[in-house]
């Protein structure tokens, strides 16, 4: 089983996500355990504070690194214990930061190798530069700057769950989707054959229609490559 524990200050929001769709069947089919863990839970004093101003001045409040890494260290304990009965135990506590690496599919698979995955999700203006040595790597999903690290962190869930055996249903598969090859998927077609639309006639590709799979095929590969190329070379490079 795969396990994914997301430390945030939005455990409902996260936590919600795993009641849809094809997580929510993994889940029920025991494939994933999904938990979201409450940073709050570790905040100091009375009022469960997790931040502070910046030294040396600034907008905005940094989470502190006593309580993140308290957060991550009861976290990664619990998961491994978990691992442990079951004999195999790898772990991987991931840092959600637009400062990371940039997050793509060889990523997601990669991922896939590890047990439990933990992310460490943020807020405000991101973590005290401490909490930086208690991770195992630091992810970003793309060149832009969001308010906290929940969505990151189910878009790289995701993408990982999808690659776990038997998460995609039998009709569902990510072999020949797009970045499986360094390609992008074929152009796809469904019913019906001739869409009219404006007084146009929209027409489904005949080779589609003459069920000689060698040549659907040959079509599929050659359609991935001129796309690629087109949309984007760098991937062929
Ligand atoms: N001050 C930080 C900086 O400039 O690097 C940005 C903080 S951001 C407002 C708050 C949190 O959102 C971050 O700590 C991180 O967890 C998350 N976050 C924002 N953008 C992200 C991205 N592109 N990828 C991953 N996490 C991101």
């Amino acid at each position: 089983m795969k396990k994914i524990s997301i430390i945030t200050l939005f455990p409902e929001f996260v936590q919600r996500y795993s009641e849809f769709g094809i997580i929510a069947r993994a889940i029920q089919k025991r494939l994933v355990k999904f938990t979201a863990i409450d940073m709050r839970k570790f905040g100091l004093d009375k009022r469960k504070t997790v931040d502070d101003r910046p030294y040396g001045g600034g907008l905005g409040m940094v989470l502190r690194p006593d309580v993140v890494v308290k957060a991550i260290q009861k976290t990664s304990k619990v998961s491994s214990q978990a691992s442990r009965r079951r004999d195999r135990g790898s772990s991987r506590i991931i840092l959600l930061t637009p400062q990371g690496k940039p997050f793509n599919q060889a990523h997601a698979k990669r991922l896939t190798k590890y047990d439990n995955l933990i992310f460490v999700s943020g807020r405000y203006e991101g973590f005290d530069e401490r909490v930086r040595k208690f991770v195992d790597e630091e992810l970003s999903i793309g060149d832009y700057v969001l308010m906290g690290g929940e969505l990151p962190a189910l878009v790289i869930s995701e993408a990982v769950l999808r690659l776990v055996p038997g998460v995609l249903g039998k009709d569902e598969s990510a072999d020949s989707e797009s970045f499986s090859d360094n390609l992008l998927e074929y152009p796809q077609y469904t019913k019906p054959e001739v869409f009219e639309i404006n007084s146009k006639k929209l027409r489904v590709p005949k080779v589609l229609l003459t069920g000689h799979h060698a040549n659907v095929a040959k079509w599929r590969k050659e359609e991935s490559e001129k796309r690629t190329k087109k949309r984007r070379p760098d991937l062929l490079a």
